[in-house]
């Protein structure tokens, strides 16, 4: 069975946290993704999965699961007609690179979300209005019992959330896109990673939005802004000073450092607004926020 043990997720986080995976697995193609799965399901082992780690936070002590990250075809990508077919593991740049190759439009609002296809189904990744529901036809899912391919109603797809349960992969993805010039999209890029790096801390170790934005007005980055919490740091976790829902690793921070500092920025921004945050990041291993009412 081709898999490592003990591999260090920090490696694998743009936070650059977390502790080791106790089973490590990088299949290539469909059928080494199934073995690994079979042999989890026989082994009792709980399985999780990488993408490129831009809305994971791993526990420091690691994970007791066979995490899995998909390489090789299942991280290729290839234009069928006015469709875009990419592997799991494949990046959002490379996507949007091969659309606008082709004179392809429409994922060009995925520009600044550093993710991969998979990872961008699991959390309906979205920006500037629009988000993966509208340009997914479909996705193949992949668990131990075998494959389907589901829409995105059948995966439920909604603000920063999907049906998907742990264990079940996303293997490929196809896109619907529109034909557009590549000068077009090549500026709409621009423009877009212009007003991202005005507002974000782009060039830090983050691992992007720590909270949703609740129902309202107001962000959640405004709100843990008004509770003074900008430059709030805990050991080497900081609220980023150019947008309060991000947390920077400013040197050496753990992901214990980082849950603290979520805590922190959920305390004050309920005792304040009456509002409790929840948080966008994805928790890998035993972290969690307690809610205000247990
Ligand atoms: C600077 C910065 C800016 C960002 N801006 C945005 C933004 O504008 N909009 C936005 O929506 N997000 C944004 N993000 C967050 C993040 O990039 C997205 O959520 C992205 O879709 C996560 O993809 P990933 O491959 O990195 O997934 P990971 O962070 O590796 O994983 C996230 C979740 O997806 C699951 N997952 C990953 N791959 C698969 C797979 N193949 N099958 C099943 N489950 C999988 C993981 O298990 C985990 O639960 C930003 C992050 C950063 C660092």
């Amino acid at each position: 069975m081709k898999f490592e043990e003990n591999v260090a997720l920090s490696r694998f986080t743009t936070i650059g946290t977390g502790g080791p995976a106790r089973f490590f697995g990088r299949p290539s193609s469909l059928p080494e993704l199934q073995e690994l799965l079979g042999w989890a399901r026989d082994e009792h082992v709980a399985v999780e999965v990488v993408g490129l780690g831009s809305n994971l936070l791993v526990h420091d002590d690691g994970v007791d699961a066979l995490v899995l990250r998909l390489e090789g075809e299942l991280a290729e990508v290839q234009i069928e007609g006015d469709m875009l077919v990419a592997g799991g593991g494949a990046a959002n740049a490379v996507c949007l690179h091969r659309a606008r190759d082709a004179g392809l439009g429409g994922l060009e609002f995925a520009s600044a979300i550093p993710g991969t296809v998979g990872g961008g189904v699991r959390m309906n990744a979205g920006a500037y209005g629009s988000d993966w529901s509208g340009v997914v036809i479909d996705a193949l899912v992949v668990d131990a019992d075998g494959a389907s391919s589901l829409t995105p109603a059948e995966l439920a797809l909604s603000y920063r959330h999907s049906s998907l349960a742990p264990g079940q992969v996303v293997a490929q993805a196809r896109f619907r896109l529109e034909p557009r010039p590549a000068e077009e999209i090549k500026a709409r890029v621009a423009e877009l990673l212009a007003q991202r790096k005005a507002t974000q801390p782009t060039t830090k170790r983050t691992f992007g939005s720590v909270f949703k934005n609740p129902a309202g007005e107001q962000g959640a980055g405004s709100l843990i802004e008004q509770c003074s919490l900008k430059g709030h740091q805990i050991g080497g976790a900081l609220i980023s000073l150019r947008h309060a829902n991000f947390i920077e690793n400013a040197g050496g921070a753990t992901s214990a450092d980082a849950i603290a500092l979520m805590a922190e920025a959920r305390r004050r921004v309920h005792e304040r607004f009456g509002l409790e945050l929840e948080h966008e990041v994805r928790f890998l291993g035993p972290l969690e926020l307690v809610p205000f009412s247990a």
